[in-house]
């Protein structure tokens, strides 16, 4: 028999893939196939009572897109793994899987917009009920939980401020009222924090960031500690039919496969960027976990292993600032999004915050300065060169032609 890789980068390489069973191939083929024939009628029951596990129908499960389940359930440490069509679907999935009429869910503030609108907007219709608590005070994520409470929802790093969860704290309370945790672990990626084995019972991504990590594909998965959690979870996918097909888990199988390498360096550049920020005078604040200054720091020592390429930060000047630094910078690029290989910039008071309430704004912390950088891989004194240049634009108070 052949011995399993143990580290975290060969798992990376190698996982979800058995070359003898594709004709050799080191590439998971791509089984562009809505369905598959059974060889006999006693197969194709036995398939569909579950005793077998050869595939049926592609929305069911399809082999490449359970290549990659497979690939992101080890890395997570979890029973198995759900892919979904898109992150927001990953999200959805895990929140209809677990609630019902009548309940109640605690989540942490502040989290991706559409994960709270979802809740807002939509399960409040289903007569679900929810409070929401800051990041950073575990005292309140336990003091929320009431007997109707059936889940906690925590995203950690949170975006776009990169407060912090603490984990552990969120564990015990969900654990010592005898509901799962959730945890969207979109920021920080598998290589770097482990909910699962930090007790959580659920982990979910948004695999359009760090593990597909090249921008170009929209993909979600939810990873899953217990069984019955797994089977829950695969029904709501397989019957709302948010299930991902087999080109796009092929794409993000190719952009995994370089996971370990791409977090490294971009949280290499990160580490460097955040650091030079602290110090420029147009620079109100930095959050950056890796940094001393993060009122978090010790908390991320222990919870991460590393502090990401993900920083926030607030500018002198406000929204204007904003403005001029996003309407600056040449090779970052203004768009939403992180996790890739090239670095992002944007500004959410006027952009994917635009839309919440002045106070719910300021609640959550995002004040009319803040900017979040996703770094990338590129060559950090590029990134440097262009930041100067933008905040040489916003010390002047105009943007210098692009
Ligand atoms: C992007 C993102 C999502 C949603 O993912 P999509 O792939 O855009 O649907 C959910 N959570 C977090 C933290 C994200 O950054």
């Amino acid at each position: 028999m052949k011995t399993e890789p143990k580290g975290r980068n060969s798992k990376i390489i190698h996982g979800g893939l058995d070359p003898a069973e594709h004709k050799g191939a080191v590439s998971v083929p791509i089984y562009q196939s809505s369905t598959f024939a059974f060889p006999s009628a006693e197969e194709g029951a036995a398939r569909f009572a579950g005793e077998s596990p050869g595939p049926i129908y592609t929305r069911l499960g399809n082999p490449t897109v359970q290549a990659l389940e497979a690939c992101v359930a080890e890395l997570e440490s979890g029973c198995g793994a759900v892919a979904t069509a898109t992150g927001m679907a990953a999200v959805s999935t895990a929140l209809l899987a677990l609630l019902r009429q009548g309940d109640h869910l605690v989540m942490t503030h502040p989290v991706y917009g559409p994960s709270r609108g979802l809740v807002d907007k939509y399960l409040t219709r289903f007569g679900v009920t929810a409070t929401y608590v800051a990041s950073a005070d575990s005292a309140a994520l336990k003091a929320a939980i009431r007997p109707e409470t059936r889940l906690v929802y925590i995203e950690t790093p949170a975006n776009p401020t990169v407060d912090l969860v603490d984990m552990e704290a969120a564990v015990a309370a969900a654990r010592g009222a005898g509901i799962p945790l959730v945890v969207d672990n979109t920021f920080a990626g598998p290589i770097l924090q482990r909910p699962l084995e930090q007790g959580a019972d659920i982990v979910l991504h948004s695999m359009t960031k760090s593990l597909n990590g090249h921008a170009d594909v929209v993909a979600g998965i939810v990873v899953a500690r217990k069984p019955e959690h797994l089977k829950a979870i695969r029904d709501v996918a397989v019957t709302f039919g948010c299930t991902m097909d087999p080109h796009q888990a092929w794409l993000v199988l190719r952009g995994i496969r370089t996971l370990g390498m791409r977090v490294e360096r971009a949280q290499r550049n990160a580490m460097a960027i955040a650091e030079w920020l602290e110090k420029h005078e147009t620079v109100a604040w930095v959050r950056y976990p890796g940094l001393p200054s993060h009122p978090q720091y010790a908390l991320a020592a222990k919870q991460m292993s590393g502090p990401g390429s993900v920083i926030a930060f607030e500018l002198h000047g406000g929204v204007e600032a904003g403005r001029v630094m996003m309407n600056s910078v040449q090779m970052i690029t203004l768009a939403v999004s992180l996790g890739g290989v090239e670095s992002l910039i944007e500004h959410p008071a006027s952009m994917t915050h635009k839309g919440v309430a002045a106070e719910e704004q300021k609640l959550q912390g995002i004040t009319p300065g803040l900017v979040r950088l996703a770094v990338g891989c590129e060559d950090v004194e590029d990134i440097l060169g262009d930041l100067e240049h933008a905040l040489a634009a916003v010390a002047a108070g105009a943007a210098v032609a692009r």
